[in-house]
């Protein structure tokens, strides 16, 4: 049900381990922060790591008449969320669905959540390479979004895949909302200098030749990890940091182009 949901942003990244979900947590928390009502949806079969993210695992959720009732971050609900995960006892359980089964499942997550009204839900999905990933996107072609952010590292193989999620989403009509560009440099805790340790400036480039907005740059912070199970936003923790402002300026310019759309 997101008759009640005013934005749907869709997550995307190339390949597992670059962060998608740990953006998908920070700006959805960001969004909170900015005064806005977000739901957060962890679509990601692969590995739905959100309830770890945001320290929920282990919750319950239930179904009502209208559907799965998702369940909230704190207690002035202004984050709710949903995730594949809540129905795994365990994170290092594998989900075994297969066929006909996940296809149902993914549908029913994406259409039987009961969200409450929302200016934006955030969906978590599975990284481009896998099969999952084909069926969210065959789904999604029944749900009104307003585009996708793709996540990728600087690497030459991270970005050579996000190529392909570019063309996919192209073909798919997808709107590209831009490009996030993670991990890229290590800022020392220490004294602050940036060290790029694999490249940087890939996902420039490719938001460049690919002719979408490039959101933002954001360093690999360890201060980041450390809110891994926690609902605390790096703007509220970490707010001079590099992180946090540069999620700031993510949340302006990505509020603004949606809201013009
Ligand atoms: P994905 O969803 O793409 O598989 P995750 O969001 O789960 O990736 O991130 C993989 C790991 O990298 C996690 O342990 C997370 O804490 C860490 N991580 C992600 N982005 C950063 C960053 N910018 N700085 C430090 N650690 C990060």
């Amino acid at each position: 049900m997101l008759d009640k949901v005013k934005h749907v942003i869709l997550v995307l990244s190339g390949k597992g381990g670059v962060g998608k979900s740990t953006v998908s947590t920070q700006l959805a928390l960001a969004l909170k922060e900015h005064g806005l009502k977000v739901g957060l949806l962890d679509i990601d079969l692969c590995g739905p790591s959100v309830p770890y993210l945001l320290g929920l695992e282990g919750k319950e959720i239930y179904q009502c008449d209208e559907g799965w009732v998702p369940i909230y971050s704190s207690e002035d609900k202004m984050l709710s969320v949903m995730s594949i995960g809540f129905l795994l006892k365990n994170r290092n359980d594998a989900v075994i669905w297969r066929g006909p089964k996940k296809t149902m499942m993914i549908k029913q997550f994406l259409t039987d959540v009961k969200w409450d009204d929302l200016d934006y839900l955030i969906i978590d999905t599975p990284p481009g390479t896998s099969d999952e990933h084909i069926t969210v996107m065959e789904c999604m072609k029944e749900v009104k979004c307003d585009g996708a952010i793709i996540v990728t590292t600087p690497q030459q193989v991270a970005l050579d895949d996000v190529r392909k999620e570019i063309t996919f989403c192209k073909k798919t009509n997808i709107n590209i909302l831009g490009i996030i560009e993670n991990m890229s440099g290590f800022i020392c805790p220490h004294c602050t200098t940036c060290t790029n340790i694999f490249s940087s400036n890939g996902g420039v480039e490719l938001a460049k030749f690919a002719n979408v907005p490039h959101l933002g740059t954001l360093p690999i912070d360890p201060r980041v990890g450390v809110l891994s199970g926690t609902t605390l936003s790096v703007l509220t923790e970490l707010p001079d940091s590099t992180t946090a402002l540069t999620f700031k300026s993510i949340v302006a310019s990505l509020t603004k182009t949606v809201e013009a759309q």
